[in-house]
């Protein structure tokens, strides 16, 4: 089984395809891990973010291990360094947009999400593209929203708990920033796949959007194979 979320930052995606993955027994990867990455690379090694040809080479020549944890979520090793906690500097933040421009990066990361998903058995790929782009046929696609200010709201909170003392109001600027570059650029940009299932996460719990996925898979098996074997199948998901 293949599922796409796709969705702005902050709608939720990342714990949503995590906690699905987990109960469906599915690996679980979260695309905008390998942007953050190749962002970070880049800031590091002072390279000009709006170059896209060297961006594309920075990923070719790129040792990228991913690994997929249940409790985590995507770990993600960079020529050989935990890099999971680093990809998610405020630094990286701001120039992750610019970098995700570069079609010649975007297709190398495609490349490598799709042989992830081949390899995988099944999985709950998250992202801008997936359902559009990467994962064009997959099972099933959600595309996740919430209001911008919920978004902000969510991120601060996440922040917070970490122990970041970030601005609430710079937070939501920058991700409306990121919002319009994703959408804006020319190569498979945030949009919503035509047979994706909308779900506007702003008045619900972590746990009733991770239902209301878990409902509409269901519903359709249920369409597909029955009430029975459903039974069984919902009860080997937990
Ligand atoms: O999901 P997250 O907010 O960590 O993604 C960081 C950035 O990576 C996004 O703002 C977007 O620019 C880029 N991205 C993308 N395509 C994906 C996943 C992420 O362009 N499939």
């Amino acid at each position: 089984m293949r599922i796409a979320i796709d969705g702005p930052a902050g709608a939720g995606k990342s714990s949503v395809a995590r906690e699905v993955a987990r109960r469906l027994e599915l690996k679980c990867l979260d695309t905008g891990a390998m942007y953050r990455a190749i962002t970070l690379k880049a800031l590091k090694e002072g390279i000009d973010i709006t170059n896209s040809k060297l961006l594309g080479e920075l990923a070719r020549n790129c040792d990228m291990e991913t690994e997929y944890d249940n409790k985590e979520g995507t770990l993600i090793y960079l020529d050989g360094e935990n890099v999971t906690e680093k990809i998610r500097s405020p630094r990286v933040n701001k120039n992750v947009s610019i970098v995700a421009k570069s079609p010649e990066l975007r297709r190398e990361l495609v490349f490598l999400q799709r042989k992830l998903a081949e390899k995988s058995g099944g999985i709950v790929m998250e992202g801008r593209d997936i359902g559009t782009n990467v994962l064009i046929n997959a099972d099933y696609k959600f595309f996740l929203s919430a209001s911008l200010e919920e978004r902000a709201k969510r991120r601060w909170l996440e922040m917070k708990a970490k122990g970041l003392d970030v601005n609430y109001e710079d937070l939501l600027k920058e991700i409306a920033m990121r919002d319009r570059i994703d959408q804006e650029r020319e190569e498979s940009p945030l949009k919503i796949a035509p047979e994706a299932q909308i779900i506007d996460t702003t008045p619900y719990t972590l746990e009733e959007v991770i239902e209301k996925v878990l409902d509409a898979i269901r519903n359709d098996k249920i369409k597909e194979h029955g009430e029975e074997k459903i039974k069984i199948y919902h009860k080997e998901s937990r």
